[in-house]
């Protein structure tokens, strides 16, 4: 095969009339015109100078012309790299300055802003807005609307999605055509995904779960899209009587539950939910069963390794678990340095076609997580029961998920830490009813000194993604450390528990 993933995802698409993406508006793109899009696209990309090899990033809304891009990037054989549109010019300066794109693609809104980051690190800057205009789809009027895509093998990177570190610096994870292709090969078949279905799209495509899962699983499988700009409750609601299936993250979930408009008549002809990115509480599982009579299945799976397990289609689809190891996954759970016995807990392990090829750049980081005879240490802490069902029990390093956007606390501690008044920060995630967790800052204060919240917030805002900004804050005169010297998260995850739930 000369492009593994174009050749499966979106070469069939030419010439075929049916309809592909359905819009919020009611627009309709046709399987045909969204490959003639791509085709433009691609001789656009190649015309500013895109080569194989070549990274391609994207800070943009979700759109068609969005999602085109990933198909027209893939198709000249470069690399694929999308980026959170929150994301501030200083990230996006690391992001830049550490993938070395050839292409930098941008909302025109911020085209000023940008501009100096993507010169500084020798990218070309394209816009494109959530509306498809910008200088890459002028560029791109009139271009051919055919396309050869050029040759890759299978193990060839097709993208680089970010994933942040615990050192509070993001890791560039390499995903291979056969990484994606293998898992949405997989997935497809365990969820039944037919070119009967329609899929109600509201997840962003920058992120794994939205852009391979959603994405590809449809893409792969020749249904369609009710592709949405995000996760609004009117137009969920509104699209969801003509939609098969709907993938989410799961605070969908609980903003559907918590609405009225949620009832067994309204999904009673859809044949499948999935949650992933976050665990669903087992009690928001048995509240989406009890009001509309449909089990959510839950999977689970990390940038790094696409999807990893899934509860059974038919079957007994368990709250609280994320069910069994994928068809050619293996997976296993370790303590001190070997498979643990019965149920106990321990560090999840994963090999198999979807574990990705490293990080870029960070061969020592790779070797940390990735094994040389190709078992991934995945971080998360899961158990597994008599029955083979994995729960996922925790994280291993204290990564904060909240609304399904990672959040490391120490990204956000520097920034805090740097302020007027502050000794010391504690970042930690706390139980919240609609983002599952939310970022709450513990800000010990200089002897003497006072700290002002609203100065903190102004200076989180600067810096950092609005999602990554705490939510609350608490000062204090000392955080709780043991005897080792290490800040005791879990005391104070215990002392604020309540604050966004009571
Ligand atoms: P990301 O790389 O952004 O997809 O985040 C991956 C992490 O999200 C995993 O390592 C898990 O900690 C968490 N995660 C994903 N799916 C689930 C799930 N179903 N239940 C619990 N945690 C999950």
């Amino acid at each position: 095969m000369a492009n593994p993933l174009f050749d499966t995802l979106f070469a069939p698409l030419e010439g075929s009339p049916r309809p592909l993406l359905v819009l919020a508006d009611g627009r309709v793109i046709s399987a045909d015109a969204f490959f003639r899009l791509t085709a433009r696209l691609a001789h656009a990309l190649a015309a500013e100078g895109v080569k194989p090899g070549d990274r391609v990033a994207v800070q943009i809304a979700k759109s068609p012309e969005a999602l085109a891009v990933y198909g027209a990037t893939v198709g000249l054989g470069a690399v694929f790299l999308p980026l959170n549109p929150a994301y501030t010019e200083t990230e996006v300066d690391y992001f830049l300055g550490d993938a070395t794109p050839s292409v930098f693609l941008a909302d025109p809104a911020r085209e000023t802003a940008l501009r100096p980051v993507a010169d500084r690190h020798g990218a070309r800057l394209l816009t494109l807005g959530a509306d498809g205009q910008g200088s890459l789809t002028e560029y791109a009027a009139g271009l051919p609307e055919t396309f050869s895509p050029l040759a890759r093998a299978p193990g060839d990177l097709a993208a680089i999605l970010y994933t942040s570190g615990t050192t509070g610096r993001s890791k560039g994870a390499m995903l291979s055509h056969d990484n994606l292709l293998s898992n949405a090969r997989v997935l497809a078949g365990l969820w039944r995904f037919t070119e009967a279905d329609i899929l109600l799209h509201a997840l962003p495509i920058f992120h794994t779960h939205g852009l391979f899962v959603a994405s590809n699983i449809s893409l792969l499988t020749g249904g369609q899209m009710i592709f949405l700009p995000g996760f609004d409750l009117d137009q969920v609601f509104a699209a969801l009587p003509a939609a098969t299936a709907m993938m989410g993250v799961p605070t969908f979930y609980t903003r559907m539950l918590d609405d009225p408009r949620l009832t067994r008549d309204l999904v009673g002809h859809m044949r499948l939910f999935v949650s992933g990115s976050a665990p669903l509480l087992a009690e928001s599982h048995l509240a989406f069963e009890a009001r509309t009579g449909k089990r959510i299945l839950e999977r689970y799976g990390m940038t790094e390794t696409n999807m990893n397990t899934s509860n059974p289609y038919d079957g007994d689809r368990r709250a609280g678990t994320v069910g069994f190891p994928l068809p050619g996954v293996e997976l296993r759970i370790m303590a001190n340095g070997k498979p643990v016995a019965g149920e106990e807990v321990g560090v999840i392990e994963v090999r198999g076609p979807n574990v990705f090829l490293g990080y870029w750049q960070m061969p020592e980081k790779t070797r940390e997580d990735l094994r040389e005879d190709g078992w991934f240490i995945t971080g998360d802490l899961g158990q597994r029961d008599a029955d083979g069902y994995v729960t996922i029990v925790g994280r291993a390093k204290d990564m904060i998920i909240s609304g399904g956007f990672n959040v490391y606390p120490k990204e956000v501690e520097e920034v805090l830490d740097a302020q007027p008044g502050v000794q010391e920060s504690a970042v930690i995630g706390l139980p919240h009813p609609d983002f599952g967790e939310a970022v709450f800052a513990v800000i010990a204060r200089q002897r003497g000194a006072e700290v002002d919240p609203d100065a903190l917030r102004a200076a989180v805002a600067a810096r950092l993604a609005r999602f990554k900004h705490p939510k609350g804050y608490a000062v204090v005169d000392a955080l709780p450390r043991n005897t080792m010297g290490k800040v005791q998260k879990a005391a104070l995850r215990k002392t604020y528990g309540t604050r966004f739930t009571a």
